[in-house]
């Protein structure tokens, strides 16, 4: 309520350019001085049994459940809208940002990215209870320790549905004999993104997510599904313990271990498609090429850490140590500082299945 109140002139001098409401607020602040009446506000303790509070509260649980919000007019009769900033509030850095935003609000969001998104969310959503706005999501993908930055660009193209697989080759103004593109050689369904992570038959795919689900579980990890929500949304998906504390350990470990798994699906059919004539991969080759692709992520990890100095240093060391033992062959051989000298090899722990096959 402080915008109505307290912050109200400062908002109004500055032109609401820094609130985030600003359309709900010049409508109650509107209301407000449209009201012949003197307004009294008086601050109440919240969930202490006071009578109105618990109304409200009540209505605004009911209006949570709804599954799409109300409609609240925001229009503000003409003779009270106040416009612009005031001059002498102005300062550079709220001009840029007024740019910014008459900028943003001019470009409408990309239908295809409306809905990958909603993909995401709403997997996090069923299956994690995480209630996630677009934002976190798109932060998350930021995350530079955990998701390395192909993996990033990859999931941001992802996100976008911007590469070119599937009904984009059944556009109009496609040639008619390009058209097969859109569908999968291996099992002749529409080939997107949602078939190439999800569905394809191509054994590759179910072998990558297998050996993750294998690892990740082998190291402590709650079964969790490969969904768009839990690969795309990699770095959302929240985990927590009988308490509700988060896990930060693990949540890092599936962070890491699903957008390098998800990565390499992507990789091995672009090469099997583009490279190879649709010739699959052996199980082996997959294998193989998912070992070498943790492998080499934790090498590069362990580097990372040993080259960070100062105060960072111990707890990045740390980090590194907490994620990666319960992956690693024989980790309760290794000299304590394991992950800083670089002359001792690691490496993730093989399944019985590929000592087998190695041996
Ligand atoms: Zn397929």
């Amino acid at each position: 309520m402080a915008e109505a109140t307290t912050l109200r002139k400062k908002h109004e001098d500055q032109g609401y350019i820094l609130q985030k409401e600003s359309a709900l607020s010049k409508a109650i602040v509107a209301e407000l001085r449209q009201r012949r009446g003197h307004t009294a506000f008086q601050w109440v303790k919240g969930h202490q049994g006071h009578d109105l509070n618990e109304l409200a509260d009540e209505l605004a649980g009911k209006a949570a459940e709804k599954s799409r919000g109300n409609r609240v007019s925001t229009k503000v009769p003409d003779r009270l809208v106040v416009t612009g900033a005031r001059l002498d509030a102005m300062t550079q850095a709220l001009a840029y940002k007024a740019i910014r935003q008459r900028r943003d609000a001019a470009t409408d969001p990309r239908p295809r990215t409306v809905k990958t998104v909603k993909y995401v969310l709403s997997d996090l959503k069923t299956d994690f209870g995480a209630d996630l706005h677009e934002r976190t999501l798109w932060t998350s993908l930021r995350k530079k320790d955990l998701i390395t930055k192909e993996a990033r660009q990859w999931m941001w193209m992802v996100l976008h549905d911007a590469y070119w697989i599937g009904n984009k080759w059944l556009e109009a103004s496609m040639p008619a004999d390009l058209q097969d593109r859109a569908f999968c050689t291996h099992c002749n369904s529409l080939e997107d993104m949602t078939h190439i992570l999800f569905a394809c038959e191509e054994p590759g795919r179910e072998i990558v997510w297998d050996l993750l689900t294998e690892h990740w579980q082998n190291a402590g990890g709650p079964l969790i599904a490969p969904t768009w929500g839990s690969v795309l949304g990699a770095a959302c998906v929240p985990i927590v313990d009988d308490e509700g504390a988060r896990k930060t350990t693990l949540e890092r470990r599936w962070t890491i271990l699903a957008t390098e798994s998800a990565h390499l699906i992507w990789k091995l059919r672009c090469e099997r498609v583009i490279g190879r004539e649709n010739e699959p991969f052996s199980e082996i080759e997959v294998r193989n090429r998912w070992y070498a692709t943790l492998d080499r992520r934790l090498d590069l990890e362990r580097r990372y850490a040993a080259l960070t100095e100062g105060r960072k240093r111990a707890k990045r060391l740390h980090a590194v140590e907490a994620i990666w033992a319960p992956l690693i062959q024989d980790d309760e051989d290794l000299p304590p500082n394991w992950v800083e000298k670089c002359g001792v090899l690691v490496g993730i722990c093989r399944t019985p299945y590929d000592r087998l096959g190695q041996g």
